[in-house]
């Protein structure tokens, strides 16, 4: 049995006051919504506030991003080590906007996964593919190429430990979410793909991201091969993140 797991992606988003209040309603508000894991992903500067905000609670605290190396002269960066210092559990990698925004390749959101793990941090793995991809019937090679990176990489008992998360890049941020059905059949794509690598991918969560909100989350996570979300901007609203929480029991 795969335990829900809905996480809040706040980007760049938020101040130290509005992220206060935003704790105070969401530590408030999980008391009474279900039991699926719950996880939000501050800017990294407002993590320290945000962990001890969620202290007692359910609410696990991680990092949009991790370093891909251990430590040293890597301005900028922050290092896995780090984030576990402070109380992080989970970091994202290869969310598509570091892939597309900064240039992130395959081959450095590999790197920051096997960082992340080194450090007992859980990776949430983004991949996904573009509208040109799907309409050009690409999404299973696009999908499968992006799995396959970090699989040589990683190996699959390390692939195994991990969050995948699908994130179709022409729903992010659009308001045109994948419908359940289209987000399943991939979803079962890479259940089955995590499986050629020898990975136990029964076992494994995987979170569909994009224009998540509440009133069609219940049909989402009703989806086999659905475990969750991965929610952008619904997360930073407190009642709207908090209803979605509640559909994922
Ligand atoms: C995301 O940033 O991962 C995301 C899914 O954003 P949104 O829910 O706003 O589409």
């Amino acid at each position: 049995m795969r335990r829900p797991l809905v996480t809040g992606n706040w980007k760049m988003h938020g101040s130290r006051s509005t992220i206060r209040a935003l704790m105070t309603a969401l530590c408030h508000g999980v008391k009474d919504r279900g039991a699926a894991d719950i996880l939000v992903l501050p800017p990294a500067i407002y993590i320290p506030d945000v962990i001890r905000l969620a202290d007692g609670t359910r609410i696990a605290v991680g990092a949009q991003n991790v370093g891909d190396q251990d430590q040293g002269a890597y301005t900028g960066e922050i290092a896995a080590d780090m984030l576990a210092d402070f109380g992080c559990s989970h970091a994202l990698v290869g969310h598509s906007e570091r892939r597309l925004l900064y240039g992130e390749t395959d081959a450095l959101v590999a790197a920051r996964f096997a960082a992340a793990q080194r450090h007992g941090l859980t990776p949430i793995f983004c991949v996904g593919e573009t509208l040109e991809q799907r309409d050009a019937g690409e999404t299973e090679a696009v999908v499968g190429a992006q799995l396959d990176v970090v699989a040589a990489k990683v190996g699959a008992l390390a692939l195994e430990r991990a969050v995948v998360a699908y994130e179709p890049v022409w729903a992010i941020g659009t308001g045109r979410a994948a419908s359940p059905e289209q987000a399943q059949a991939v979803h079962a794509f890479i259940r089955a793909h995590l499986a050629t690598h020898g990975a136990g991918a029964t076992r494994m969560r995987l979170l569909y991201g994009g224009s998540v909100k509440a009133d069609m989350a219940g049909e989402l996570f009703a989806m086999p091969d659905i475990d969750g979300a991965l929610v952008g901007g619904a997360s930073l609203k407190a009642n709207e993140f908090l209803n979605i929480i509640a559909r994922a029991d």
